[in-house]
């Protein structure tokens, strides 16, 4: 199994369960809106599940149905590759995106 970051992490992207990780396989490159969980390196703790301010993080099992869109940009990114993989799913990191501006959560510097 693994855990999944999901829709409300777009635009938000603050970094509090890379800082609890202890195998460190949440990435994200500068330009992402989002971040990722490499599936072949998660160990299944759940340590980052509390740290996120908007509920993003689920166990691959307990992803609401709404949210199991972003169960294959968490697998892609890795399996396939960054670059095809934002762009496969440019059209919802883009609306997540939009629907989160106004997030008391959202980091002014992803909407720049
Ligand atoms: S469940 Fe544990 S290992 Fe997996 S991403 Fe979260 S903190 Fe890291
Ligand atoms: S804690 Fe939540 S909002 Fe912050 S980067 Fe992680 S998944 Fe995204």
């Amino acid at each position: 199994m693994t855990y999944i970051i999901t829709e409300t992490c777009v635009g938000v992207k603050d970094a509090s369960c890379v800082a609890v990780c202890p195998v460190d396989c949440i990435y994200a490159e500068d330009d992402d809106v989002l971040m990722f969980i490499n599936p072949d390196e998660c160990i299944d703790c759940g340590a980052c599940i509390p740290e996120c301010p908007v509920n993003a993080i689920f166990a691959e099992d307990d992803v609401p149905e709404d949210q199991q869109p972003w169960t294959p940009v968490n697998y892609e990114y890795f399996q396939v590759g960054r670059e095809e993989t934002i762009s496969k799913f440019s059209g919802i990191i883009a609306e997540a995106k939009e629907k989160n501006r106004d997030s008391e959560h959202a980091n002014a510097a992803l909407y720049s």
